[in-house]
């Protein structure tokens, strides 16, 4: 595989930051399937690492959003109206919007801490994930 060779100066976390930037660009013949899922759920253990640091939705929502003791408070996603239009779910960990919902599923919009600071600050998932592993301290190799 051209580009992935582990030199004897490289330390392992560069070869894998190589790996999973193959792992996710397009298709390519003769690339090993099984060495990309592994990183790839090496990546999904360092997200829920983060998800660990960051701690509660709530907590982290009410940085941003003025939240009542229920976690009830106006939705930073769209203009403000005369209801609480949006919601944090302390004990599941999650918040949701009322004001829109996914049309391929039926739900209205939510998501976890990453969700939200993603979609507040208009950013990739990836850029949320580098931005927020810094600011919680947790090392993510694969970004
Ligand atoms: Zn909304």
């Amino acid at each position: 595989m051209p580009g992935i060779a582990i030199s004897a100066s490289g330390s392992v976390a560069e070869a894998l930051a190589l790996l999973i930037t193959e792992a996710q660009g397009p298709a390519q013949p003769g690339r090993k399937e099984g060495q990309a899922e592994a990183i790839l759920e090496e990546g999904n253990d360092k997200v829920q690492e983060l998800k660990r640091a960051i701690g509660g939705v709530y907590t982290f929502v009410s940085q941003y959003v003025e939240l009542d003791a229920p976690g009830r408070g106006s939705c930073p996603f769209h203009p403000a109206d005369r209801h609480p239009s949006f919601a944090v779910n302390r004990e599941e960990g999650y918040w949701v919007c009322f004001h829109e919902t996914n049309p391929r599923t039926g739900h209205y919009l939510g998501g976890d801490a990453i969700e939200f600071y993603r979609r507040l600050k208009g950013l990739s998932f990836k850029e949320a994930v580098r931005e927020l592993a810094e600011e919680y301290g947790v090392t993510v190799l694969l970004f």
